[in-house]
C-alpha cells in the first residue's frame, strides 16, 4: 500500500470529506481494521483565501510547493492537492517534487469521458469558472466546457467563501444551486461539474435534475484506487504520472 500526502485545509471542511472518503475506499478493500496510511498538511484557510484574493499566486505556487517538498520528505509516495482552485499552481508545485500529483481535473474528465459526456457545465470559484487553467484541462480530454452567468457565478464564488468554506449549509444557497443546474441542463450540458471540493454540501449527486460530477468523490476515488497500485482504474494521467512521467 503507497502511503499518500495531502495537501489540506483549503477548505478544512471538504479536507475533512478526503479524509473520509479514501479511508473508507482502502477499508473496503483491505477488509478487517486497515485503513489508508496518510500523511496530512492542512493549512490554515484564512491566510491562503487572504493572498487568493490579492491575486499573490508566486506567494502561493511558495507556500504549497514547500509543503509538497515537506511531505515527500516525510515519505508521501504521491499527492493530492485538496481544491480545484489550486490546481492553477499545479504545474510549479509538480515541478519542485518527484512524486507524481493527482490532478483532480484528469480524473474527473477521465470518468466523463468513460460516461460518454460531450459537454458540461462547470461550476466553482471565481478562478476556477473564469480563468483557463481548469478549463482547458477538462477540455483536453475532448468535453466542451460552459460556465453560468456573470451574477450566477458571483454568487456560486460568494456561497463558497462565505458559507461553504466555513462548514454553512443554507437553503436558500441549495435552491440557487438547484436553480443553476437546472439552467445548465436546459443549455444542452449534459452534466455538471462540482469543481470545488465544497460544493456537495449543496447538492445531491445521486438525486438531480442532471447528472452531476463531485470532483472531492472522484477525486478521493482515484486516490483509494492509486494507494493500492490500481493504476488501470485510476485515471490515465495518474497511470503515466506513477511509472515517474
Ligand atoms: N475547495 C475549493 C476548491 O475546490 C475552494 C477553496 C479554495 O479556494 O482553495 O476550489
Amino acid at each position: 500500500m503507497r502511503k499518500l500526502g495531502l495537501i489540506g485545509g483549503m477548505s478544512w471542511v471538504s479536507t475533512a470529506m478526503y479524509y473520509e472518503q479514501i479511508n473508507k475506499g482502502i477499508a473496503r478493500r483491505v477488509g478487517g481494521v486497515g485503513n489508508a496510511h496518510l500523511l496530512i498538511e492542512s493549512f490554515n484557510f484564512a491566510p491562503v483565501a487572504q493572498l487568493q484574493a490579492e491575486e499573490q499566486w508566486d506567494a502561493l505556487a511558495a507556500l504549497l510547493a514547500a509543503s509538497a517538498q515537506r511531505l515527500q520528505q516525510a515519505g508521501a509516495e504521491g499527492l493530492l492537492l485538496c481544491s480545484n482552485t489550486m490546481h492553477k499552481l499545479y504545474d510549479e508545485i509538480a515541478a519542485t517534487v518527484e512524486i507524481p500529483i493527482l490532478h483532480i481535473g484528469d480524473v474527473t474528465a477521465a470518468k466523463m469521458v468513460q460516461d460518454g459526456v460531450r459537454r458540461a457545465g462547470l461550476i466553482g470559484t471565481r478562478f476556477t469558472m473564469n480563468e483557463a487553467f481548469y478549463r482547458d484541462r477538462i477540455e483536453q480530454h475532448g468535453i466542451a466546457i460552459a460556465t453560468p452567468d456573470p451574477a450566477m457565478m458571483k454568487e456560486i464564488d460568494r456561497i463558497i467563501y462565505e458559507e461553504l468554506t466555513r462548514g454553512t449549509i443554507s437553503r436558500v444557497s441549495q435552491r440557487t444551486l438547484k436553480t443553476c443546474l437546472t439552467i445548465m441542463g436546459q443549455a444542452r450540458n449534459q452534466a455538471v461539474i462540482l469543481g470545488c471540493t465544497e460544493l456537495v454540501m449543496l447538492v445531491d449527486p445521486v438525486a438531480n435534475v442532471i447528472p452531476v460530477y463531485d470532483t472531492t468523490a472522484l477525486h478521493c476515488k482515484a486516490a483509494a484506487a492509486w494507494i493500492m497500485g490500481e493504476e488501470a482504474q485510476a485515471a490515465p494521467q495518474v497511470a503515466l504520472a506513477a511509472v515517474g512521467r
